[in-house]
């Protein structure tokens, strides 16, 4: 899968693709993190099917070695994690590392030196030294973490001596042939002592001349890698602009960079030779092509959500809201600019321009097909056009964008607006195909994850809300109770949305932390402090139980101790209902066996089953690459 994904990048034009961060050796082992291995010589050939794939179409092929350190507790191996000290495991287990000793730091150089030469073998180009990130390097380099007595502790020079060892070797190695990149950390976390942040400076005009690239980035991931919510394109430049003035080595640096004119621009003023990016790559491999051509409004915008990011955490396979081929290219043959011509003549219906049915026409335009688009309102977007109203979500309109202006010069795509349709107009447009992207509705009768039943403890004469009310417009006067059972953004967004009329706001949830889930997407400390500041109350760890209509009445979630609060209006962000009502009947029709003037019927997106923006666009784009086509019922996938 991985290497038909970057083997993509390549295709698309990418000047150098690289691997995730690649272990050397089982003591530093990510899992369930998916990160790449280089342990031993059974591990080259799976790396040469990338670089292969890569090479292929003209590109240098990268490796990211790394060394966790105290990051990792090495579940899957067992092996005993090393850092500079024994120190607790960072990434929250109960483990501590042990501290290296002479022999351990001989070892680990060893270690590298031979994955350096398995990257070379496997056909790599360009190996990394991964010197950031909270990982073991990092720990040598700062004087915080790095109490040792011996040449490799004390001085800024002896703290960097394991660095500099591991540039050399790596070039010694393998200089020959391949570059030796230096991945390097010039900003620290938030509130760092701004002598550690001066020292880093020091520190990377000390080693200035050593590596034949510069890869900047800064510590804090959560905006290195920060969603759009609350970080704004380009956002690692002012760390990282001196760096071109101490080296006269070339320098890469990333920052979502989604625009063709912040990339020229960072070139041109001299920040950097290089522009890195990994999302913006995610979300159109062939940005760069598309840029060589001219073809800018054909660029599939990163909308910075960090669904991509999500397979990380959850160790599974990648994903991206405006790309529906990531991750699909080996397992579903998907290719994301070129898809096969109609299968038939058949003309088809869509029905809702939300995420699922934009998508869905775009790519059954794009086959040929006959497509007609009913779109009960008058804007197109649905979903990701409410929701793009919300308070940091502007950029997830993009969704709709680069759809509306691929569909907009399609002469076989008929779009109409304010055509709310029932199922005699459904029936009266004759289309071959009918396909219900009719989205859904969020439920404000308290089902949800916590109660799989309505409630019966709501009164009928409560002021209760749900999501689409709030982005309808109607907002709360008075103080507001959010029950989030959700636990992804929206109960987070509404809350703020509401805030912002200047009511008291309580967002209560199951769970131990607001917006649980964020997490996966590396928002959720952001949005935790964000809603704090701006006087949000929030109740963790408690359920809904009643609403009066003047008090909501919570129950804590571990021993059911009951409190009320006082509140005007009840928000509940819980769940949502298919609106799939045409679908049902259409598909009865069929499945009675009376004659239907049509073939085929389906529902797509949150029609079929409500799910994340991705989810919506991934069922779209599913449709109309499986039209006229018979998949596999039982496995519609390639399996490894
Ligand atoms: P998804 O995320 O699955 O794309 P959305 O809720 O974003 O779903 O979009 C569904 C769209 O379908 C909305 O824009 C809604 O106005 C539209 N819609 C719902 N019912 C009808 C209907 N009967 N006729 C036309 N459009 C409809
Ligand atoms: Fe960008 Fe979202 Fe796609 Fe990631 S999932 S590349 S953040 S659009």
């Amino acid at each position: 899968m991985l290497a038909a994904l970057r083997g993509m990048k390549a295709e698309g034009g990418w000047g150098v693709v690289c691997t995730e961060w690649c272990s050397i050796h089982p003591a530093s082992d990510d899992l369930p993190h998916p990160n790449a291995s280089l342990w031993n010589d059974d591990d080259i050939k799976d790396h040469a099917l990338m670089t292969e794939a890569v090479h292929r179409h003209g590109a240098l092929a990268g490796v990211e070695l790394w060394i966790g350190g105290a990051r990792t507790a090495n579940l899957y191996t067992r092996e005993v994690s090393m850092d500079v000290a024994s120190m607790p495991n960072l990434a929250g287990h109960a483990y501590q590392s042990r501290a290296m000793d002479k022999s351990d730091i001989r070892e680990l150089r060893r270690w590298h030196r031979n994955a350096a030469l398995r990257a070379k073998a496997a056909g790599f180009d360009v190996v990394y030294v991964y010197a950031t990130h909270g990982y073991l390097l990092s720990h040598f380099l700062s004087a915080e973490t790095n109490t040792r007595g011996d040449e490799y502790g004390g001085s800024m020079e002896n703290r960097a001596r394991l660095l500099r060892e591991l540039i050399e070797d790596t070039k010694d190695a393998v200089g020959d042939r391949c570059a030796v990149a230096v991945r390097y950390s010039v900003g620290g976390d938030d509130g760092e002592d701004p002598s550690l942040t001066n020292e880093r400076r020091d520190r990377l005009e000390m080693l200035a001349e050593l590596p034949d690239l510069w890869d900047i980035n800064i510590n804090n991931y959560y905006q290195e890698m920060g969603v759009s919510r609350f970080i704004k394109e380009g956002s690692l430049e002012e760390h990282m602009s001196f760096v071109k003035s101490v080296t006269t080595k070339p320098v890469v640096t990333v920052g979502r960079f989604t625009s063709p004119d912040t990339m020229a621009s960072q070139i041109k003023r001299g920040v950097v030779d290089f522009i890195g990016a990994a999302r913006p790559s995610i979300a159109d491999p062939f940005l760069p092509r598309k840029i060589e051509q001219g073809r800018l409004d054909d660029i599939r915008e990163c909308i910075g959500c960090n669904i991509c990011y999500t397979g990380d955490g959850l160790g599974v396979p990648i994903r991206c809201t405006q790309n529906p081929t990531m991750g699909e290219e080996w397992r579903r043959g998907w290719h994301p600019e070129f898809i096969a011509k109609k299968g038939s003549e058949s003309s088809v219906l869509v029905v809702g321009a939300g995420p699922a049915g934009l998508e869905a026409t775009r790519a059954l335009g794009q086959r040929g097909y006959r497509v007609t688009l009913a779109e009960a309102t008058r804007e197109l977007g649905g979903r990701v056009t409410r929701e793009s109203k919300l308070p940091g979500l502007s950029e997830w309109q993009r969704v709709r964008d680069y759809r509306l202006q691929q569909i907009d010069v399609m002469p076989n795509v008929e779009v109409f607006r304010e055509s709310e349709l029932s199922v005699d107009e459904v029936l009266a447009v004759e289309a071959d195909h009918i396909v219900f992207a009719t989205g859904a509705t969020w439920r404000a009768d308290g089902f949800g994850r916590s109660h799989l039943h309505p409630l019966t403890t709501l009164s009928p004469d409560a002021r209760i809300l749900t999501p689409d009310d709030v982005m309808a417009g109607h907002l709360p006067d008075g103080p507001t109770v959010i029950f989030d059972d959700d636990s992804f953004y929206m109960g987070g967004v509404i809350a703020e949305q509401v805030r912002r009329a200047n009511v008291p706001v309580s967002v209560v949830t199951p769970e131990n932390v607001v917006s649980a889930w964020c997490e996966y997407t590396s928002e959720q400390y952001q949005v935790q402090k964000h809603l704090l500041e701006l006087g949000v109350e929030i109740k963790t760890a408690h359920s809904l139980l009643a609403y009066d209509g003047q008090a909501v009445t919570i129950s804590c979630t571990h021993t059911g101790r009951q409190q009320s609060i006082k509140a005007d209006v009840l928000i509940m962000v819980t769940a949502r209902r298919p609106r799939d009502e045409l679908y049902q009947d259409l598909n009865r029709r069929m499945e009675s066996g009376v004659h239907t003037p049509f073939r085929s019927v389906r529902r797509i997106g949150d029609c079929e089953a409500p799910a994340i923006i991705a989810a919506a666009v991934h069922s779209g784009h599913r449709y109309a690459r499986e039209l006229d086509t018979e998949p596999d019922p039982d496995v519609p996938l390639r399996l490894e």
